[in-house]
């Protein structure tokens, strides 16, 4: 009897894993048919100076739709995308689609600039450097305008690369910040080395800093030692009034966040700066 039972206990938990890996691998040939019929797209959502609440930039957020109108998260497929190398050319066909549409931004907003997410896996390609700024050129935008947000993760794989290459892109121009600081496994002495031009507070440190003393303990300590290093931060996450004011009465420069808008396609944003 137990015997059956443990049976069908093994039956039932291979089935489990043949179902997700079809699920999986269902996944995997929908989203390169997304890359091949340029399904997929960038939404945008804004970033402003928390003094004033003006737009002076916006992230770009990749998102994919399926035919049937639903949106599957990033969360899920760019993990995906990692692992299986779809996220290189999912990738470089969002630089080019930022770089094209800031093009339109800076007609309507000088000095707009846009943040992309880069992975490690593209940070850790030879030739990414030059791929980068052919793509800025071959959109004439200037390298200012464009941030690149890495994660801490990409930082702790090949410090000694990600250092170079870090320098080499602000050499040429562009930003570099730190996406979700505060929830990696980094050591703080790493932004000594560092030339990033900005910190992106995680949202988990956001959400309660007007409640929870430990955490604007936190969001003090990472803007004073910002302030120390001359690098600007960004508060993400920002969903209530109450936040954006603490926030900049501490002296965060900028914010991000459901509060002043979410992520949307390019004519909504447009339409944001007239
Ligand atoms: P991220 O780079 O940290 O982007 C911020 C995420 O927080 C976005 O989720 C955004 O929609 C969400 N968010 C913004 N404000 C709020 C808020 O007030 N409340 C809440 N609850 N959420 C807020 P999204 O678009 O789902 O993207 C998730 C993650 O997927 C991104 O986190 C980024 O790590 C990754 N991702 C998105 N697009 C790309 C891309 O083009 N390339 C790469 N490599 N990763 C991307
Ligand atoms: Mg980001
Ligand atoms: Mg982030
Ligand atoms: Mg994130």
């Amino acid at each position: 009897m137990a015997k059956r039972q443990g049976r069908n206990y093994l039956n039932f938990y291979q089935q489990c894993i043949e179902q997700t890996h079809r699920f999986s691998v269902h996944l995997r040939s929908k989203f390169q048919q997304a890359i091949d019929n340029e399904q997929l797209q960038l939404f945008y959502q804004p970033i402003v100076a928390l003094s004033s609440g003006k737009i002076i930039g916006a992230e770009a957020l990749m998102r994919w739709q399926l035919e049937d109108g639903s949106f599957i998260p990033p969360d899920i497929f760019i993990p995906m995308a990692e692992t299986t190398g779809q996220i290189i050319p999912a990738s470089q066909w969002a630089l080019e689609q930022a770089c094209h549409d800031l093009s339109q931004l800076l007609e309507r907003r000088p000095g707009f600039c846009l943040a992309v997410n880069l992975s490690a896996l593209q940070f850790n390609r030879a030739n990414f450097f030059e791929q980068v700024i052919t793509t800025l050129q071959s959109h004439h935008i200037p390298s200012e305008c464009i941030e690149l947000e890495l994660t801490e993760s990409i930082l702790m794989d090949d410090s000694a690369h990600a250092i170079k290459l870090i320098e080499r892109f602000r050499q040429a121009g562009l930003s570099v910040a730190i996406d979700d600081f505060g929830t990696g496994f980094s050591s703080l002495s790493y932004l000594k080395k560092l030339p990033v031009s900005k910190l992106k507070i995680d949202r988990a440190f956001i959400q309660e800093v007007v409640n929870k003393a430990s955490d604007e303990a936190i969001v003090r300590g990472i803007l004073a030692m910002a302030r120390q290093l001359n690098i600007k931060v960004v508060a993400e996450g920002i969903e209530m009034a109450e936040q954006a004011i603490r926030l900049n009465e501490l002296g965060c420069d900028l914010g991000q966040g459901y509060y002043f808008a979410k992520p949307k396609p390019l004519n909504d944003l447009l339409n944001d700066l007239d």
